[in-house]
């Protein structure tokens, strides 16, 4: 056990640490009250981040106003509880134009290189691409994991589709909790016990092996059906909502313990 988790195990051995697991996965949950989650932003030609290509600095409105939105939502109401979402790299990138609708797994690689290249330590890597929907999905935002030169990588994907925006026609599309969404998603599929669901999976979405979609909430009643985890919540103007045990769910992320084994191990 290295130094700094021999500390945290010390100092919260009152409550939450059970002796028998030294070395090995802890079973009992710790008491998480603050963790944070460090991610790469990385836009692309013809990404609508509402700001001019030209333009490196100050990061563009659209990603400012989903940060913000994520980082409204993963906490609580007094700040006593919450995943601390932090953009420590960002860049444009004009090199390729990928179009959402074309992404594979050769092109996810291929931006994941380009954002690995820029910066190697982000908990996770999100990329702004062009195009409304994900491959051939309804999908307007994707959270993936994957292996890629044989390190654990989580990703997210964001289109067109996503923004908050008005159409021409007076319609109103997007949603910027889109991307708080998907942060739920990367939360959880590294939580550090292996518990990968939300704390009250989707019933309707059963795999084939009878476990719960990955990550999603309930949504049989109409304030389930509000919540930032559920399916299809996020319709254009939706403020969502998240609860308690969800937070301390998310909070049991590997990325948010205090000796942060980084998301290579
Ligand atoms: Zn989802």
């Amino acid at each position: 056990m290295d130094e700094k988790k021999k500390k945290f195990v010390q100092e919260n051995s009152d409550y939450d640490y059970n002796d028998s697991s030294i070395g090995e996965i802890e079973r009992r949950p710790h008491d998480i009250r603050i963790g944070s989650l460090n991610l790469a932003v990385i836009w692309f030609l013809e990404a609508e981040v509402e700001q001019d290509i030209r333009i490196l600095t100050p990061t563009p409105p659209r990603i400012t106003r989903e940060l913000n939105a994520a980082k409204s939502i993963w906490r609580t109401s007094d700040g006593a509880r919450k995943v601390e979402i932090n953009m420590i790299y960002s860049n444009y990138n004009d090199s390729n134009q990928i179009y959402t609708e074309k992404l594979d797994e050769k092109v996810i690689e291929e931006i994941v290189k380009i954002g690995k290249g820029y910066y190697k330590r982000a908990d996770a890597y999100v990329f702004y691409l062009p195009g409304n929907l994900i491959m051939d999905t309804q999908k307007v935002g994707l959270a993936l994991d994957r292996i890629i030169d044989n390190e654990h990588t989580y990703i997210v994907i964001m289109s067109n589709g996503a923004r908050a925006r008005v159409e021409p026609t007076g319609e109103k599309k997007g949603n910027d909790y889109v991307l708080a969404h998907e942060l739920g998603h990367i939360l959880y599929c590294t939580n550090y016990y292996g518990w990968k669901q939300d704390p009250k999976p989707n019933d309707d979405t059963l795999k084939g092996n009878g476990k719960p979609d990955i990550g999603h909430h309930d949504d049989d009643t109409e304030e389930e059906r509000r919540n930032l985890m559920a399916p299809n919540s996020l319709g254009p103007g939706v403020i969502p909502t998240i609860n308690e045990d969800q937070l301390i769910r998310a909070l049991q992320s590997r990325f948010c313990l205090p000796w942060n084994p980084g998301p290579r191990n």
